[in-house]
């Protein structure tokens, strides 16, 4: 017997040719091989008679052949070899280009079973290159259903069908890792058989049951990885936080709470009272008012002797949120520093020293607080903004900096509720449902070219009435180099042609850290009447005096973050306006940019945004920390996703800690998974 870890190159007919080929589609090892799984099948099963075989549409048949093959020479590289065959029902002219060989062997008078779909014409019916086998030979490509593999250059349908037979015949397919108790209750495939299933079923009906089974399990081990987790943090003991007395914090806000901001910091209070590390997800739409909840529970740790640390996936909002916190705790004799990548080695050096020491009690910063560099002295509480950035990796290397410390994570992003539990299933939850009063919904329009000249009109009235405007232009896919090209000519042409009299400044991805922040600091100073960007002002940045986001082809983005561009305006007592231009004709297109315009529901909008785009790009990012599936379609597999998702709870619950020989592989399984995720998402 030969085992999974063992390279390809053991199979007959698998030399260092093969391998390289093999090697293209990551297939290395018999497991790799063994769960390279088809992308779709054919089903050959079913005869039919000759006369019942529908034009375009290959079926099998079983027929007798009537004459000797003939073969006539057109020219060089050129061979037509026909054939006449017949049932009881009808006969049949067959014709094969350049297969001479093969089908000379066809006999006279003998049976054999074709694969092929007829084309009509008024002289009658024909068939060209049907595939066929003698009604003896084991049945390959005729009477079965035939899976259909993802291919490359130089390795066929037939060869890759072939491997994965001999690999299977030679070694058992990966052990079994769902509990019995579950494949029970929702009657799924034993491993052993769906391995085999998926690769040779005997009906359509059992591939598809083969399929069902690899979703599920890909679906359990994720969720029993993240449950599992849940569960150890759980057991994880802290000290409770005795001081849990907020006023000064509430006393030094420039406004009050609202009731949904209240509800969250509280839920926060419970958990850090608890004994128990938190683990919280703050979910609520762009303007809730996340940063001040997340300020609470950090006030909340400095009360009681920790550090607090807070990851932003940009340098811009993480410059932001440290304007603001520092600003906000000073008085409250809270020292608050940033670190981020940009910075001069000198600065970090600085900041690093006063944060080992403690002297920072509340360090803000990018991934550069990730860093081997990056040492605190008693970090409690970790905090990540617009968490859908990150993944589960990144989240625990910034925990694994503190013994076990709190953790609160924040998501501007409503991620439909399925796709939630799989990014944060390890996480309690928090809904911020509720926006600060006075905020007006954002009016939103969408135009195309013919409405320049009003766009333009309105982007001066919003000046003269002492406010602000955002033009947003899309990446230029090809480079970034290109997408920081266009914006800048587009600022330029406004400046030139346009607006003389306004003032128009310009932000992009490949400004220096320190230009970035002064445009934006001076934007938000009011020292600009227009701001044209790229997408880097999409998360979190809060200038309250904008009222208006003109979005520019806005066809090239996803719902979601037009959503969020959306949010940076409407965040002050002013109405707030959102164009989106548009030269898109197609109907779909301009159908969902329509939706966007009646609804600010951010759930709502992220729902139609997961069926449209799938959820690799519902993010618009490869950063999404979303795992990525062989198997499972995120969008399509949804109940199997909240099965497998019910059940791994269950089993958690009950036997998962059992050392039974499923537990036991599964438990090995998850392991992999959140090794191979650590190993992508760094
Ligand atoms: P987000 O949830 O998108 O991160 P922010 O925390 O950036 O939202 O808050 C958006 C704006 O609303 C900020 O200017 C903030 O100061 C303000 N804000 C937050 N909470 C309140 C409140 N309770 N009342 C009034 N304004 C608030
Ligand atoms: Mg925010």
């Amino acid at each position: 017997m030969a085992r999974l870890q063992d390279p390809v190159t053991i199979l007959k007919g698998v030399g260092p040719t093969m391998a390289k080929r093999f090697a293209q589609l990551n297939i290395f090892t018999l497991q790799d091989l063994i769960c390279h799984f088809p992308r779709g099948y054919e089903d050959r099963t079913h005869l039919v008679t000759i006369d019942k075989l529908e034009v375009d549409v290959p079926a099998c048949f079983k027929a007798v052949v009537m004459n000797t093959p003939r073969t006539a020479h057109i020219r060089k590289g050129l061979d037509i070899t026909r054939v006449q065959v017949a049932d009881h029902t009808a006969r049949l002219n067959l014709t094969f280009f350049n297969n001479k060989f093969a089908v000379e062997q066809l006999r006279y008078g003998e049976e054999y079973i074709f694969y092929g779909a007829v084309s009509g014409d008024f002289v009658g019916y024909s068939m060209t290159n049907p595939v066929f086998e003698a009604l003896s030979a084991q049945p390959i490509a005729t009477r079965r259903v035939l899976p259909i593999y993802p291919l490359t250059a130089g390795l066929s349908n037939a060869a890759v069908l072939k491997a994965v037979r001999q690999a299977l015949s030679i070694c058992d397919p990966p052990a079994e890792i769902l509990p019995e108790s579950v494949r029970r209750e929702y009657g799924i495939l034993a491993a052993d058989r769906a391995y085999y299933a998926i690769h040779e079923p005997q009906s359509m009906a059992e591939a598809e049951l083969a399929k069902k089974r690899l979703i599920f399990e890909e679906f359990f081990v994720f969720s029993a990885g993240l449950s599992l987790m849940r569960a150890q943090r759980a057991q994880k003991k802290t000290v409770p936080y005795k001081n849990l007395d907020l006023q000064p914090f509430y006393n030094s806000l420039p406004f009050t709470l609202t009731t949904a901001q209240q509800r969250a910091i509280d839920e926060i209070l419970a958990d850090l009272g608890s004994g128990a590390a938190m683990n919280r997800l703050v979910q609520g739409d762009v303007g809730s008012g996340k940063t001040m909840v997340a300020a609470a529970a950090a006030y909340a740790a400095v009360q009681n002797g920790h550090q607090a640390a807070m990851m932003a996936p940009t340098e811009i909002l993480a410059e932001q949120h440290y304007h603001s916190l520092s600003k906000l705790f000073a008085p409250l004799g809270v020292k608050v520093a940033l670190l981020t990548g940009s910075m001069t080695p000198k600065q970090k050096r600085e900041v690093r020293d006063a944060i080992a020491s403690g002297e920072v009690r509340l360090a803000v910063g990018t991934h550069a607080l990730l860093s081997e560099a990056t040492v605190f002295c008693k970090l409690g509480l970790v905090i990540t903004d617009e968490q859908h950035r990150f993944g589960v990796a990144q989240r625990a290397k910034l925990s694994s900096k503190g013994e076990d410390p709190h953790l609160l994570v924040m998501s501007a992003t409503p991620i439909p509720r399925t796709l939630a539990l799989l990014m944060y299933g390890d996480l309690e939850v928090s809904i911020i449902n509720e926006l600060p009063p006075g905020r007006q919904p954002v009016e939103t329009f969408l135009v195309n070219e013919s409405y320049r000249a009003r766009i333009n009109a309105f982007i001066r009235k919003q000046k003269e009435e002492n406010h602000q405007s955002f033009v947003v232009c899309p990446a230029v896919e090809e480079s970034e180099e290109l997408s920081v090209k266009a914006v800048t000519v587009w600022a330029e042409t406004l400046q030139q042609t346009v607006f003389p009299d306004l003032r128009i400044a310009l932000i992009h991805g490949q400004m220096k850290a320190a230009e970035k922040e002064e445009a934006m600091a001076s934007f938000a100073r009011g020292e600009a009447d227009v701001l044209v960007a790229t997408t880097v002002i999409e998360v979190g940045v809060d200038v309250p005096n904008a009222t208006l986001m003109v979005i520019e082809d806005a066809d090239r983005f996803g719902l979601s973050q037009l959503h969020q561009l959306r949010g940076r305006v409407g965040r002050g007592g002013a109405k707030s306006y959102c164009i989106l231009t548009s030269q898109n004709r197609n109907p779909d297109t301009l159908g969902r940019l329509k939706a966007l315009c009646k609804t600010t529901d951010g759930f709502r909008i992220a729902e139609e945004d997961l069926k449209l785009r799938g959820p690799g790009d519902f993010f618009g990012s490869r950063q999404s920390g979303l795992p990525t599936f062989r198997v499972a379609n995120l969008s399509m597999d949804l109940q199997t996703l909240k099965d497998a998702q019910n059940a791994s709870a269950k089993w958690i619950n009950t036997e998962g800690t059992a050392d039974t020989p499923e537990g036991i592989a599964l438990r090995a399984r998850i392991g992999e998974l959140f090794q191979r995720a650590e190993g992508t998402m760094n």
